[in-house]
């Protein structure tokens, strides 16, 4: 596996690929990989003959600059996982590569962005947009993997290539979890012993409230119960928990085929979301 930093040695690896009729998968990423990231390495190498990874940590997706700068970074670890999982490329650029002076167009998704992320997190999903137009036109990939577990974003991934003719295919891929049920994300890492112990107590909110609604209670008690759960189990505050539409993101009163329960909280100062099919 190589790793390159510009945009030019990117399209050259790729060109020279794409000569020989390759299929090209890239896999988006910010890095501090886990098991969740190498699910979608393993996808795309069963689908494609090349594989392209990109680590990114997008400063335009950032809401929160404090975030953005405790973000971990571990490019030598991370590029080792992605050897062994048979990546053939990684393209780790520098923020000047991406965005160089002078940079001022923005790609901004109304419909599946406006509500949840999107409205707790003002300028994610234009930041998401973007860095995703570019990186898919930089790697000039035939295919292109992300995670059900952000499904909003894979949702609004999914609006921007057909809005925009964009030459790919999205595939999502399922969300992987830790023995407890929590998700697997790289903020969990920012967790204290105790917080840590205490996060999956999200998830488990979410599928007691799927159960009940399942089976004929009453939508906004189940999800009021999930709340409250959520609370006694140490997180500081909920985002939103919502049952909305798995393609709309609108909200539900009604579980539907395509509902699903969605929820972003606050625990130990860590921000954690999750979604479940209803
Ligand atoms: P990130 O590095 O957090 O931006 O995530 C990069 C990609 O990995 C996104 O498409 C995420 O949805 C996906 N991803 C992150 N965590 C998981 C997980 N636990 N299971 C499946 N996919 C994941």
């Amino acid at each position: 596996m190589r790793t390159v930093r510009t945009v030019a040695a990117l399209r050259k690896a790729v060109t020279a690929w794409k000569a020989d009729g390759a299929a090209i998968g890239v896999v988006p990423t910010m890095g501090a990989l886990h098991a969740g990231h190498l699910g979608l390495a393993a996808a795309a190498r069963r689908d494609c003959d090349r594989v392209v990874a990109t680590i990114f940590v997008n400063p335009a997706q950032f809401d929160n600059p404090e975030d953005l700068a405790r973000y971990p970074r571990r490019e030598r670890a991370d590029a080792a996982m992605l050897r062994r999982a048979g990546v053939d490329l990684l393209f780790a650029p520098p923020p000047e590569e991406v965005y160089p002076a002078g940079f001022a167009t923005t790609v901004r998704v109304g419909g599946p962005a406006a509500r949840m992320e999107g409205a707790h997190r003002p300028g994610h999903f234009d930041g998401v947009a973007t860095v995703v137009t570019k990186l898919l036109m930089m790697t000039m990939a035939d295919r292109a993997y992300f995670g059900e577990k952000d499904w909003q974003q894979l949702q609004v991934v999914r609006r921007l290539v057909a809005d925009l003719n964009l030459p790919v295919a999205v595939v999502g891929c399922p969300t992987l979890r830790e023995a407890d049920g929590l998700a697997m994300s790289s903020r969990n890492r920012r967790l204290a012993p105790a917080a840590r112990a205490a996060a999956p107590a999200l998830h488990a909110a979410l599928c007691e409230a799927a159960a009940a609604i399942r089976s004929g209670a009453d939508v906004g008690a189940a999800l009021g119960a999930a709340r409250a759960a959520i609370l006694a189990a140490g997180f500081e505050r909920i985002d939103y928990l919502d049952l909305c539409d798995g393609l709309s993101l609108e909200p539900v009163a009604a579980p539907g085929a395509a509902a699903r329960l969605f929820a972003a909280a606050w625990l130990d100062g860590v921000r954690l979301i999750d979604n479940i099919a209803l």
